[in-house]
């Protein structure tokens, strides 16, 4: 479980926002904490470690959602620290720094290790910047040592990420005003990356940076001639620690299907001061591509009712491409927590008419589910089966994070994601 992030601090300089009514919960949530972030994490940024420091249920969690997909050495541990009181800080302290020093020996690979906080009281009670920072010294030239937060008292399951990234901004090297790039924000897989990469190459938009990179001496310099675009929703204390640094932000739908990826890479162009026709002709291939690979899955989905309850973030960006490209139609639609800025280009998107609903209310949420009996829900994995139980067919939203649905080469598999489920209910009904 965990509460919503701070208000945003600095303003966004996106204009306009949707006068959608927003609807705010408050109550018993059911969503995974920041830890989970570390599984992609930890695959995106290969030379860094992640060290969680916490109880034996934060040990659990990562080793049961992460230990399947571990091939190779992992690079991802708890340090618990349990069980101490107050006056038993400081051997927390020297526990802390014997495991970092067993990481640093034994990995010679690695070059950034997080220290991330969980939510036991006994961590709460140990500084973690102060930890960071005299460990940063000791390993000064080896390892960079950052720390953030994936405590479920502060963070949802992809806000893991924002914190994470939030804390690098500050170590990013600046750059000078004059030097002009494209940041791109937010974890993605290599292969979209590289999608992502040729597509700007062809549009003649450059030097483009990913952040995070994928090695910790590729981050990327950032100053007054940046311009950065978000590749996902849930990274708004990121996009504010930009802004201080003198970035600017682009605003644009998400690069979810085949016309949010376009807008998004539009937002770009524009920025470059593209001709509309160069752009249109420099996509028009791969969008059509995207296009055609959504159509074949349209029939599956056009006209069903999908609600999402809220988890991801991501929440907003699908339900406009379920809507828009496959025809779905949207009664609730549940989000953790609803920054209306970064949201602006995408909210403008959306039908009149559904739910839009922010925070949560478990019981109260579960019973709207059950009284709307919609074709789909998108849910956590711990609501997806008591729903499944009672004949409602239900999508975890967790598997989005873990598969390519970014641009328009993923546009048919992010569509048929959702037909699998529908799909599966048609079997068991023959
Ligand atoms: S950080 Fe908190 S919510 Fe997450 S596993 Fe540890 S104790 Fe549980």
């Amino acid at each position: 479980m965990s509460h919503q992030a701070n208000p945003a601090e600095v303003a966004l300089p996106i204009p306009g926002c949707s006068d959608s009514p927003v609807n705010q919960e408050r109550g018993q949530r059911a969503v995974f904490c920041g830890l989970t972030s570390i599984i992609w994490l930890h695959r995106k940024i290969q030379d860094a470690f992640f060290l969680v420091v916490g109880s034996r249920t934060c040990a659990h969690l990562i080793q049961s959602a992460a230990g399947v997909m571990i091939f190779a050495e992992p690079r991802f541990a708890t340090a618990v620290l349990q069980d101490r009181d107050l006056a038993g800080m400081a051997d927390c302290n020297e526990e802390l720094d014997r495991v970092v020093d067993q990481v640093v020996q034994r990995r010679p690979d690695i070059r950034t290790l997080f220290l991330v906080g969980s939510c036991p009281s006994e961590v709460i009670k140990l500084d973690l910047a102060n930890a960071a920072q005299r460990l940063s010294e000791r390993y000064a030239g080896r390892v960079r040592i950052a720390e953030y937060s994936g405590s479920g008292i502060e963070t949802t399951f992809t806000q893991g990420e924002d914190n994470c990234l939030k804390g690098l901004v500050a170590t990013l090297p600046k750059a000078p005003a004059e030097n002009r790039s494209l940041l791109i924000v937010g974890s993605l897989p290599d292969i979209v990356e590289d999608q992502f990469l040729r597509l700007f190459e062809q549009l003649g938009i450059g030097p483009v940076h990913f952040f995070p990179a994928r090695k910790s001496d590729g981050l990327p310099a950032v100053g007054p001639g940046t311009a950065f675009l978000l590749a996902q929703p849930y990274l708004g204390e990121t996009a504010r620690a930009l802004l201080k640094r003198g970035a600017h932000a682009l605003s644009a739908p998400f690069p979810l299907g085949a016309e949010g990826t376009h807008d998004w890479l539009r937002a770009a162009a524009d920025a470059w001061e593209i001709a509309p026709d160069q752009f249109e002709a420099a996509v028009a291939a791969p969008l059509a591509r995207a296009e055609r690979a959504v159509a074949r899955q349209r029939e599956a989905l056009d006209g069903k009712r999908i609600s999402f309850l809220p988890d991801s973030q991501l929440e907003i960006p699908l339900a406009r491409f379920l809507h828009r490209e496959c025809g779905m139609q949207l009664v609730e639609i549940g989000t953790p927590y609803l920054d209306q800025q970064l949201s602006a280009a995408e909210l403008a998107l959306l039908p009149d008419g559904p739910r839009l609903t922010e925070g949560q209310d478990l019981d109260v949420q579960l019973d709207r589910v059950r009284n709307d009996r919609p074709d789909l829900t998108v849910c956590g994995l711990g609501i997806a089966n008591p729903l499944e139980a009672e004949g409602l067919r239900t999508k975890w939203s967790i598997e989005l994070m873990f598969t390519p649905i970014h641009g328009f080469d993923q546009a048919g598999d992010l569509a048929e994601l959702f037909v699998r489920p529908l799909n599966r209910q048609s079997r068991l009904r023959f």
